[in-house]
């Protein structure tokens, strides 16, 4: 028995009924892009979070994006974002002209909310926070610190569809939270996909607006705009796979709960949950200090681990130009050199879950 670290053939499968009938519906309504299944899309959307609005777009990358631009942050601008995080929330910003500041992670995997204060400056727009892995990160601290100096709050959810922090939703604690339905995502469709939701009316129609060639009404073009446009295919298979997002993401919980209890050696430190936090495990991340040897390991008793992720923004080749070294951010740098997804999937079965306890369990160095 071979286990994959992620199947989604097996999410497809869950389901797959509903989904070739909404497939088929789409295809035969005649209408492709930004139409009803949209609209009815951000509607559900945006109730399941409890905020106003939402604002469907091609993908993930570009709801930071645009959200970043709707907020006027561009040139000589700073946003304050975790060093550990997925290079995406890193591009988001620079892709507006203004420079990504890193802070440090704490040992959840998310902001080190001590670590913040001293990174900000007159330059100062934004903190840009990413629930990392799926777990919600420390809002409260977050919140005082833009409260105190004045800037937007904004929140990259790619992986935290439905956490929570206080009992809030990630992505509605500010002023804009980004989504990502890439089809790896705990709510992933079958192609790209992304969303920004907000509470700000204007903000709102100013995404609108920037998504679709900066038109509200076809062909009054009234700002430089985008095509970040939402299909209905996707849209109308996210509605789909939002009808079982509740139960999807019990599922998760029921096998990272399993993973927690029973998984035992000294040498797999597993992941904590900070208090007033809740995990949707888009990734079971564990550490491992001879990682090639445990993923040696794992692949010599058919089990597929991941690694997210190797290189941390700060030292790839492309922020190469930001001119940091090695050191400068030793914990983020520390966890690119431990950090394990061991498997972590909707449809993973009883057996393939007892198995990857078993085999981490008679793990020796
Ligand atoms: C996936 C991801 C993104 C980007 O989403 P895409 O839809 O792939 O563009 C951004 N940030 C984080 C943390 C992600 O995991």
């Amino acid at each position: 028995m071979s286990i994959p670290c992620n199947d989604l053939k097996r999410g497809f499968l869950l389901h797959q009924a509903e989904y070739e009938q909404k497939a088929l519906e789409v295809l035969r309504s005649g209408w492709y892009v930004l139409g009803n299944e949209v609209v009815k899309f951000e509607e559900e959307f945006s109730r399941i979070l409890g905020c106003k609005y939402c604002i469907g777009v091609d993908n993930g990358l570009n709801a930071i994006f645009l959200g970043i631009k709707a907020l006027g942050i561009g040139e000589g601008d700073e946003v304050i974002v975790q060093a550990n995080t997925y290079i995406a929330t890193l591009l988001g910003v620079s892709m507006n002209g203004a420079l990504p500041v890193l802070v440090e992670p704490n040992e959840f995997f998310n902001f080190d909310t001590n670590k913040i204060e001293e990174k900000i400056t007159a330059k100062t727009k934004a903190i840009l926070v990413t629930h990392l892995y799926g777990q919600a990160s420390k809002m409260d601290d977050v919140i005082a610190l833009c409260k105190k100096y004045n800037l937007f709050l904004i929140e990259d959810c790619a992986q935290s569809h439905l956490a929570e922090y206080n009992g809030v939703q990630t992505g509605t604690f500010g002023d804009l939270g980004f989504f990502s339905f890439y089809p790896t995502k705990n709510l992933g469709g079958f192609g790209d996909g992304g969303a920004v939701v907000t509470n700000d009316p204007v903000l709102e129609q100013r995404l609108r607006i920037l998504r679709n060639y900066g038109s509200e009404k076809k062909y009054h073009n009234e700002v430089l705009g985008y095509n970040s446009r939402l299909d209905e295919m996707q849209a109308g298979l996210l509605r789909v796979k939002l009808t079982h997002l509740v139960e999807l993401t019990l599922e998760r919980a029921e096998i990272a709960k399993r993973y927690l209890t029973r998984i035992k050696n000294d040498l797999v430190l597993l992941p904590g949950i900070e208090e007033n936090a809740t995990h949707v495990w888009h990734l079971f991340v564990v550490r491992v200090n001879n990682r090639d040897q445990f993923k040696k390991y794992m692949e010599e008793n058919d089990i597929k681990t991941d690694i997210h992720y190797p290189i941390p923004p700060h030292l790839s080749k492309a922020y190469n130009y930001l001119g940091f070294k090695e050191g400068d951010f030793p914990i983020t740098e520390k966890y690119a050199k431990t950090v394990v997804s061991i498997p972590m999937f909707n449809g993973m079965t009883d057996d393939e879950i007892e198995t990857v306890i078993k085999v981490i369990n008679a793990y020796r160095e």
